[in-house]
């Protein structure tokens, strides 16, 4: 493992932990974190900046012209677009009702799979989304499918808003969650699903540690 710079792809449905636990495993190992879902979210913002009727051919102009970067700092994961910092805008619940219907946009896909092939091309990153290890990356070296019960996700997720002082509403939460992976997993091109490669970690009755060990163990075999 200390030669080889590998390519981890996690995958998995909303509020899994996909982003803290990809964040951790790259801490870990010393590798850049790439949180795909941040870059929908930020071509999905900057339409909505736009204040305009969906439209698939200007969202598509959108995702190939929008530059995004990700800067780590105090343990965050800054986002810009642009050069703008957007890392709260980007979680607003607007950003996250629109997410789904404009990432199953062909031309937002192969926009994105294009800059996120290029960020991964030397190896040395941890991957979070939906279709890494299925479309992005399919040769990756380690494919974790990460999931947990919809209950306990909704429930990760409510605890974390609630400590960013936000009021969350935990049945309009749970509505949420199941329709944003039911649009991803029925959308036509590149479903959320679990590559037959990869390695399925259910982690409703395991913390956060364990499940980082987990992944470190199926790296360190590569
Ligand atoms: O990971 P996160 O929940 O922030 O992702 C937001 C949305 O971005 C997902 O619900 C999905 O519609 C889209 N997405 C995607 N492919 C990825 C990552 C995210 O379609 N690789």
């Amino acid at each position: 493992m200390e030669n080889k710079e590998l390519v981890i792809a996690i995958d998995g449905p909303a509020g899994a932990g996909k982003s803290t636990i990809a964040k951790m495993v790259a801490e870990k190992l010393g590798y850049a974190y790439i949180d795909t879902g941040a870059m929908y979210r930020a071509v999905t913002y900057k339409f909505l900046q736009m204040h305009i009727p969906f439209d698939e051919e200007i969202v598509g102009k959108v995702a190939d012209e929008i530059d995004i970067t990700f800067k780590p700092q105090d343990g965050l994961n800054m986002v810009f677009v642009d050069g703008t910092d957007v890392t709260e805008e980007i979680r607003s619940s607007e950003v996250t009702n629109n997410v789904s219907k404009l990432s199953a946009v062909s031309a937002v896909r192969s926009a994105m799979v294009n800059l996120q092939r290029k960020m991964g091309e030397n190896g040395g990153v941890v991957m979070d989304g939906r279709d890494i290890g299925t479309v992005v990356f399919p040769n990756a070296d380690v494919k974790i499918y990460l999931t947990a019960s919809v209950e306990e996700r909704v429930s990760r997720r409510y605890n974390e808003l609630v400590n960013k002082n936000q009021s969350v509403d935990k049945v309009k939460l749970s509505e949420e969650i199941i329709a944003r992976d039911k649009y991803d997993s029925e959308r036509e091109i590149s479903p959320l699903r679990c590559a037959e490669d990869a390695f399925y970690l259910d982690t409703s009755i395991m913390d956060k540690p364990e499940v980082v060990n987990k992944i470190l163990d199926i790296c360190r075999v590569k």
